[in-house]
């Protein structure tokens, strides 16, 4: 048996970040992962779904060509070869932690981990052969997998998750999507740009629904002129596969309608891979499949610990590795800060891009907020005129007697961008007096931040 002073469950973003900063802190690491290295993130999601939206996006710009004074006569998208380049962005991806591992002397076993005690786990890999691997301390980043809704029945064929969207051999003619969060919204927009018929069923009352409402409005009105049918307040009722395709039925408060489509992808979130783990027999609590930690991921069992999308919402990427870090920091007896959970950015690939942190317009309200807002449209800035891209707008939410940034919502060009500054604005407790007196770089999309927080002093200048 192996002895490690880390032993990490999972190589997401979460558990691979956080073998690196133990490595780097001296403590001998092992990660034990059963798929692929740089679990759902690199492999499964983030980033072959932003390699898919580029191609998407470069389709789009390709059909509009004209606008800029260039004739393309014909553009043809190439399904499976869009499918194979991002299978070949996530392969890069993964070997990427491959080579991290190696170069910071973190052991990889791959297979599958259980535990045996707090302080011990058994893996076993796809060969049935198992080994057991001890630990001061054990890390559970299994990630998440997704969810359900009863009597949809995902089958890989009519009806599938976000994995087989982004690895479909052939193109669909068309596909409804039930769920409108990010995931969902990302795929109508790549299926819809490449030719595909979508429908998007959403249960609350605006697609995007964790987002600000003016801004997933923004969204709603480019989906329509794409032709994307979007139906919100709205359950799935029952879903029927049929000979060539699947009736979704749908209930609109006393309205019933059904559509039919070639395709069913179910984005409708996930559920945390607490299963296999054997969490009952070492005492771990969970709730609703997700891990219950402290401020320093410590779980109810001395010793193990849980972090990303394991531990619950926000269920996002920089999250798990930021947990990661805080983890391992607080292990070797260092001081971290706790993580700031009302400072995630939280980010929608689509176009228009989605950025936001903090809270919505709405959110302030209900807190008691007195609020000053200040916002700037794209159609104003000279730098989205001139690269075409003039629907969007920066909204910044501002606490109205000290000038604390509440919320800072964006949806444009660069959007995902944009909204790291707005990250720092936050940490730093800038007021709108700092973001309007920095000096931004002209032309740039950045200067719409500091005319947004002009407006809410009402001397923006460009509006
Ligand atoms: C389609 C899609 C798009 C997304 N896009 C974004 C995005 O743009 N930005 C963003 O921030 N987030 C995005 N996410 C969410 C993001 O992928 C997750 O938040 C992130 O991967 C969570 O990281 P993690 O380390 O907690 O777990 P994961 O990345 O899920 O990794 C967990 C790993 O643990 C392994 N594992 C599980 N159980 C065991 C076991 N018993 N033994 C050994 N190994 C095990 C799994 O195989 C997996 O590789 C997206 C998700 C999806 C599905």
């Amino acid at each position: 048996m192996k002895q490690y002073d880390v032993a990490i469950i999972g190589s997401g973003p979460g558990g691979y970040v956080a073998a690196i900063r133990a490595a780097q802190l001296k403590l001998k690491t092992v990660i034990i992962e059963r798929d692929r290295l740089g679990g759902v993130c690199l492999n499964w999601g983030c980033i072959p779904t932003k390699a898919l939206l580029k191609s998407a996006e470069l389709f789009d710009e390709i059909s509009h060509a004209k606008t800029f004074g260039i004739q393309v006569e014909t553009a043809r998208a190439d399904f499976p070869a869009i499918i194979k380049r991002s299978r070949q962005v996530a392969d890069m991806n993964s070997k990427g932690v491959d080579f991290l591992m190696r170069k910071n002397n973190v052991d990889v076993l791959y297979g599958t981990a259980t535990f045996e005690t707090p302080h011990s786990l058994i893996v076993s890999d796809a060969q049935g052969k198992t080994q057991t691997v001890a630990a001061d301390h054990i890390i559970i980043a299994t990630g998440a997998r997704p969810k359900n809704i009863p009597g949809v029945e995902v089958d890989g064929e009519r009806i599938i998750d976000s994995k087989t969207a982004m690895t479909l051999e052939k193109q669909p003619e068309s596909l409804a999507i039930i769920g409108a969060g990010a995931i969902g919204v990302e795929f109508a927009y790549f299926y819809a740009t490449l030719g595909t018929k979508v429908t998007l069923i959403e249960m609350l009352d605006h697609i995007l629904p964790l987002e600000d409402e003016e801004i997933s409005a923004v969204v709603a009105r480019n989906f329509k002129r794409k032709k994307i049918t979007m139906h919100t307040s709205t359950m799935v009722t029952k879903v029927e596969k049929q000979e060539n395709g699947v009736a979704i039925h749908l209930k609109n408060g006393d309205k019933e309608e059904h559509l039919t489509a070639e395709k069913v992808l179910l984005a409708v979130g996930v559920q945390g891979n607490v299963s296999g783990l054997n969490l009952a027999k070492i005492g771990v609590t969970h709730r609703q499949g997700f891990i219950e930690v402290n401020d320093w991921y410590q779980t109810n069992v001395a010793g193990v610990y849980a972090i990303g999308d394991i531990i619950g919402p926000p269920l996002l990427a920089h999250v798990a590795s930021h947990e990661g870090l805080i983890c391992v920091e607080k292990i070797t007896g260092l001081s971290p800060h706790a993580l700031d959970y009302n400072s995630i950015p939280a980010c929608t690939y689509c176009q228009p891009q989605v950025a936001s942190i903090g809270l919505s317009e709405q959110q302030a309200k209900e807190q008691g907020y007195e609020i000053k807002i200040g916002r700037f449209p794209y159609t104003a800035s000279g730098k989205a005129r001139a690269i075409g891209a003039r629907d969007g707008l920066v909204k910044l939410i501002f606490e109205a007697k000290y000038g604390e940034l509440l919320g800072a919502h964006i949806v444009g060009n660069e959007a995902t961008e944009l909204i790291g500054e707005l990250g720092i604005a936050k940490t730093l407790e800038a007021t709108p007096e700092a973001l309007f007196g920095t000096v931004h770089a002209h032309p740039t999309l950045s200067e719409m931040i500091m005319e947004a927080a002009g407006d809410a002093q009402e001397r923006a200048i460009h509006i």
